[in-house]
């Protein structure tokens, strides 16, 4: 198949406006890059945060999306592009091994064109093989939703209950890998949230509830993946001495203060930035061994701005993937 002179792109053009369907060059990849035909692109919360203007975009227009899944053009190679698409190699952080905290790092669908588009470009060294096991859809999410999640995870090292606040598609994924590797999970959604609550329990939740409410037994960990800055002194009375609150997303609002002693007894609050391309070829082994399945609904590129709203008002459960 040959690569048109012209292809779709949802492009952003500033804070709190939606998303705007444009017909633009194909992309030219430079050196060390690779045209990719986009097959899927997940989209995230952090894609909400960006819109919403509480993550910058530097230098609008922009195409979002940074869960990629495509072919790369002339091969039938299946790769994913994830959120950090490039870092520089020559920083302290990328010398000690902490390339997810390089300053000068460009993130996907950022700082560079992503993948709701037809074709995108991407650097080959941050371009991961997909597990055959998964369609293209299926795979998407797992390259921010559940990379991120499992960055997060081992934050908690070997915590055995550990809290999850937010169910969404990070939690969805995060639970199967938790409960392979023998942990128990308690799942905190938003208070009313029936849905979310079945959900989690379908996937095997040891305890699901609403976000204000105590569980049942003392937690070794919680993750926090909702943007809500509120639920850190939540999940901090959930835990056991010794515990560990992360927060797993990019951006949260403020988080109200507390007491020291609902931080004493050697309990933390840890944030997780971005991801190693350590993390993204460890996690995409591990994924068909659970295995990790995904649960997807789709829409096709010209719907991006639906499946953001639907994705802001809860409107699914699991994961949203684009299809060009
Ligand atoms: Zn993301
Ligand atoms: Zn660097």
């Amino acid at each position: 198949m040959s690569v048109p002179a012209a292809m779709r792109a949802m492009v952003f053009d500033g804070v709190r406006q939606p998303l705007r369907l444009e017909q633009r060059p194909v992309p030219v990849p430079g050196s060390g890059e690779v045209l990719l035909r986009v097959l899927a692109c997940g989209i995230c919360r952090t894609d909400l945060h960006l819109i919403d203007g509480e993550v910058e975009i530097a230098n609008p227009p922009r195409v979002l999306g940074h869960q990629i899944v495509g072919v790369v053009e002339g091969t039938e190679r299946v790769v994913g592009v994830p959120w950090v698409g490039w870092t520089c190699g020559t920083c302290e952080q990328c010398l000690g091994g902490h390339e997810n905290l390089c300053p000068n790092a460009r993130f996907t669908g950022c700082d560079i064109d992503g993948g709701m588009a037809d074709y995108t470009v991407a650097d080959e060294r941050f371009c991961f093989p997909v597990p055959a096991a998964y369609p293209a859809p299926h795979a998407a999410p797992l390259l921010c939703a559940g990379l991120i999640g499992f960055r997060s995870l081992r934050f908690c090292s070997d915590a055995q209950r550990v809290g999850l606040y937010g169910f969404g598609a990070a939690a969805h994924i995060l639970i199967q890998v938790a409960i392979w590797e023998g942990r128990e999970i308690y799942a905190f959604v938003r208070r009313g949230d029936t849905v979310a609550e079945e959900f989690a329990r379908s996937l095997g939740a040891t305890w699901a509830g609403p976000s204000d409410a105590m569980p049942p037994v003392a937690l070794d960990a919680a993750i926090i993946f909702a943007p809500d800055g509120g639920l850190v002194p939540l999940a901090l009375r959930a835990l056991k001495p010794g515990g560990r609150v992360v927060c797993g997303g990019i951006h949260m609002s403020d988080i109200p203060s507390i007491p020291y002693s609902e931080l004493w007894d050697e309990r933390s609050i840890q944030s997780v930035a971005n991801l190693t391309r350590e993390d993204g070829r460890e996690f995409l082994e591990l994924a068909p061994q659970v295995p990790v399945q995904t649960q997807v609904t789709s829409y096709r590129l010209e719907q991006a701005n639906e499946a953001l709203a639907d994705l802001r008002a809860g409107r699914f459960s699991g994961a949203a993937v684009l299809i060009p």
